[in-house]
C-alpha cells in the first residue's frame, strides 16, 4: 500500500463538539439562529457559529458572531468577561475584548486551540482536520486575514455551475411547505429522473451529512460552499495561531455551570460580569445553566442539530487516485458518498484530503484508525479507480 502517513476523525464522537456543523430542522428557519444569539439578561450571550443567520456552518460566520458578542458586551460597559470556546468565535471575541482594554479570559476544554479548525502534523506537513476552505473568499473576513498574514492559499474549482435538474431541486426545496422535510420533497417528486438522488447526495447530503427525513427542504441547504472557496496551505492552524496570540486561554478547562445571580455572572465558580459562550450546539447541553436557558433559546435549539461529516488525509508515495483537482465518489447506497480534494500543491508530496458521509460512516468509520484508512482504500478510492 502506497500510504506514508494519514489522520483520520471523528468529530461526531468527540465531546467538544458532537457533531461537524449545525444545521435547521423541519421545524426550524433561520430565525432560530437569530434567537439563539439574543443576549440573555444582559449578560450571558451564544455566540459560536450556529448563531449566525446567514453564514452558519463556516469559520467567518463564526468568527463574525464572536466579534459582534464582543461588541455588545463592550456595549453594556462590561469591564470583565468571560468567553467559552477557543474556536473561531471565542478566538474573534477575545480579541476585539482585550483590544478594547476589556478584562476577558478563554476557558477551552480541549488541551489545544482552534475548535473545529485544526491543523495536524501529517507525514511532515501541517493539513486541516476540520474546517478546510475559506469559503465565499471575496466577502469573508479571515480570508482578509489570510491575505494580510500573507499565508498561500489554493482555489478549488468544484466543477460545473448550476444544470436544470439542480435548479428544479432547488425551486421544489424553496416551494415546500413549511415544516417539510428534504426527503418529503424526494418523496413528493412526480417521476423522479435517476440522477435526483446522485444529486442529492452530492449537493445536500455532502455539504450537510444531515438525516434528510430530519433536514429542512426550505431551510436546510444553507448558503456556502463553492462560491470561491480557496484552501490555506499549511492549513487553518495558521490563522489560529494569529488570532490566539496574546490572549489568556486556559485550555483544559471544560466549562460546566453558568450560574446566572442578581449580582453578576459565575462560571463553574469563577465570578465574571458576563458570558460569552461559543461552544457547539452539540456540546451545549453539557453546561448547566442556572436559571435554565430561556424557553425561546430552548425552543431555537430544538429547532436546530448538528450534522456528520468526517475527514481522511492520505500521504502517498504516488498519486494511486482516479482525479487530480476535486472530484466526488458515491457509494453503493443512496447517501453514501464522499469528496475528495488533491492537495499535492501544500509540499509536492502526493496527497488526499477526503470528507465522507451518509450511510457510508456507519460501515466505514468503525474500528481503529488503522481500519478505517484501510477500509476507505479499499472499499472507497481502489473501488473507484
Ligand atoms: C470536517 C469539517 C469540515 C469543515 N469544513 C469547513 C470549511 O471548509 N469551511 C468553513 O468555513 N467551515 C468548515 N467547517 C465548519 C467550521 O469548522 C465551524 O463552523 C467553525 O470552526 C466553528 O467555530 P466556533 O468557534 O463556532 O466553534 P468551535 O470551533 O467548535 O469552537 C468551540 C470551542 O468550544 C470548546 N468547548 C466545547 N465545550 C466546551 C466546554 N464545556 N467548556 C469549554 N470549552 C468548550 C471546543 O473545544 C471548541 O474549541 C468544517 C467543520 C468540520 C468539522
Amino acid at each position: 500500500m502506497p500510504i506514508t502517513a494519514s489522520a483520520v476523525t471523528h468529530w461526531a464522537d468527540n465531546p467538544w463538539s458532537r457533531g461537524s456543523w449545525s444545521l435547521i430542522g423541519r421545524h426550524g428557519s433561520p430565525a432560530d439562529r437569530a434567537t439563539l444569539g439574543t443576549p440573555i439578561r444582559d449578560r450571558i450571550r451564544l455566540a459560536g457559529e450556529a448563531t449566525h443567520p446567514t453564514r452558519a456552518g463556516m469559520t467567518h460566520g463564526a468568527h463574525e458572531q464572536g466579534i459582534e458578542a464582543a461588541a455588545w458586551a463592550a456595549g453594556h460597559g462590561h469591564r470583565d468577561v468571560t468567553v467559552i470556546g477557543a474556536g473561531m468565535a471565542g478566538l474573534g471575541a477575545a480579541q476585539h475584548l482585550r483590544a478594547r482594554g476589556i478584562t476577558t479570559r478563554v476557558l477551552e476544554a480541549r488541551h489545544r486551540t482552534g475548535g473545529r479548525t485544526t491543523g495536524t502534523d501529517v507525514g511532515g506537513f501541517t493539513f486541516d482536520l476540520g474546517a478546510n476552505w475559506l469559503q465565499q473568499y471575496d466577502d469573508n473576513v479571515l480570508a482578509r486575514l489570510a491575505e494580510k498574514l500573507a499565508l498561500p492559499v489554493v482555489p478549488t474549482a468544484f466543477g460545473s455551475g448550476l444544470d436544470d435538474l439542480e435548479r428544479q431541486l432547488r425551486a421544489r426545496l424553496a416551494a415546500a411547505p413549511e415544516h417539510a422535510s428534504v426527503a418529503d420533497v424526494l418523496a413528493a417528486w412526480p417521476a423522479p429522473p435517476a440522477a435526483l438522488r446522485r444529486l442529492v447526495d452530492s449537493e445536500i447530503v455532502m455539504d450537510t451529512g444531515a438525516d434528510l427525513g430530519w433536514l429542512s427542504a426550505r431551510h436546510g441547504f444553507e448558503p456556502g460552499v463553492g462560491d470561491g472557496d480557496r484552501w490555506i496551505i499549511g492549513s487553518y492552524q495558521r490563522l489560529v495561531d494569529h488570532l490566539a496570540d496574546g490572549l489568556d486561554i486556559r485550555l483544559g478547562t471544560p466549562v460546566r455551570t453558568i450560574t446566572d445571580t442578581a449580582d453578576g455572572v459565575s462560571v463553574d465558580g469563577l465570578r465574571t460580569d458576563a458570558v460569552i459562550v461559543t461552544v457547539p450546539i452539540g456540546a451545549l447541553p453539557d453546561i448547566t445553566f442556572t436559571p435554565a436557558l430561556p424557553a425561546a433559546h430552548r425552543t431555537a435549539l430544538g429547532h436546530l442539530g448538528m450534522g456528520r461529516v468526517e475527514k481522511i488525509i492520505l500521504r502517498a508515495t504516488d498519486r494511486f487516485w482516479p482525479h487530480t483537482g476535486y472530484f466526488r465518489i458515491h457509494g453503493p447506497t443512496d447517501g453514501a458518498i464522499s469528496e475528495w480534494l488533491d492537495a499535492t500543491d501544500a509540499d509536492g508530496t502526493p496527497t488526499l484530503v477526503g470528507l465522507l458521509a451518509g450511510p457510508w460512516l456507519d460501515t466505514l468509520w468503525t474500528g481503529t484508525d488503522h481500519d478505517i484508512t484501510t477500509r476507505v482504500l479499499t472499499d472507497v478510492l481502489h473501488a473507484a479507480a
